[in-house]
């Protein structure tokens, strides 16, 4: 069986292609997915997503404001709120994206050192973002202590010194459909020399469409394909990948 570690299950299209959630968990399970992580961005918008997942025992949510959404409502007493709540596993998604919005670095790095030092309070792993902007989110991770309670760098895109810097604090490597894309060639090159035990595979649905439903809206079913092309790359079975996915999934959100 699969998981799907990162998704925004409050974001799909359910008027069109989803006759609520519980089709959309009814198509993951068929396709062996079995576990989902749906990861909140903004704090006005954690309520609805919470409770949307709670009837089903196997969706796990992460409340944050995401980088890109750092104008967005904030306050810190709502974000230690909702992130104490027992269905929350972690803590984001937070991180810095100097890619798409430079002009808001100075409070991203703000909220993301809010982050981590409530996931180090909360002893709850970080869901990390990181787009253009390795050092600073190196330096902050380190200096707010995030070796303490761990993490992923989700939908990974980085170059491999900065996953073994990652993973040297203790952080897990989380990769989304983007490794099976013809153009990302450094992705799989890095993806082939990351160990197994430090892996997770992601959707990011409604985002990032793997292979071959690039061009459609993603959805957690879809993690197997994202799956198969990691094993085919690592000259692993899809059985073992999925296997140790899994479990490293349980290792850093369910422990
Ligand atoms: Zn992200
Ligand atoms: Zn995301």
């Amino acid at each position: 069986m699969f998981v799907d570690s990162h998704c925004h299950l409050d974001k799909l299209d359910y008027q069109e292609l989803h006759n609520g959630i519980e089709d959309v968990v009814a198509k993951a399970k068929a396709a062996n997915v079995t576990e989902l992580l749906s990861v909140g961005v903004t704090l006005d918008s954690f309520p609805n997503m919470l409770e949307m997942i709670e009837p089903f025992d196997n969706i796990y949510a992460s409340c944050g404001v995401h980088p890109l959404d750092v104008e967005s409502d904030f306050a810190l007493d709502r974000l230690h709120e909702y992130a104490s709540h027992p269905r929350v596993v972690a803590i984001g998604e937070t991180g810095l994206d100097y890619h798409y919005q430079p002009e808001t670095a100075d409070l991203q790095k703000l909220r993301f050192e809010q982050h981590v030092e409530l996931a180090v309070n909360l002893n709850k792993p970080l869901i990390i973002h990181t787009r253009n902007a390795r050092q600073d989110t190196l330096d902050i991770l380190r200096n707010g202590g995030a070796d303490k309670c761990g993490g992923v760098i989700h939908c990974f895109t980085e170059d491999l010194a900065f996953a073994q810097a990652a993973m040297e604090l203790g952080f897990y490597i989380s990769i989304s459909g983007i490794v099976t894309f013809r153009q990302a060639t450094e992705l799989k090159d890095v993806v082939k020399a990351l160990p197994i035990d430090r892996l997770l595979i992601e959707t990011d649905s409604p985002y990032l469409a793997p292979v071959p439903h690039r061009g459609k809206q993603n959805q957690p079913a879809y993690v197997v394909e994202v799956a198969a092309y990691i094993a085919q790359l690592k000259e692993i079975a899809l059985g073992e990948l999925a296997e140790k996915t899994t479990r490293n999934f349980r290792e850093l959100f369910l422990r």
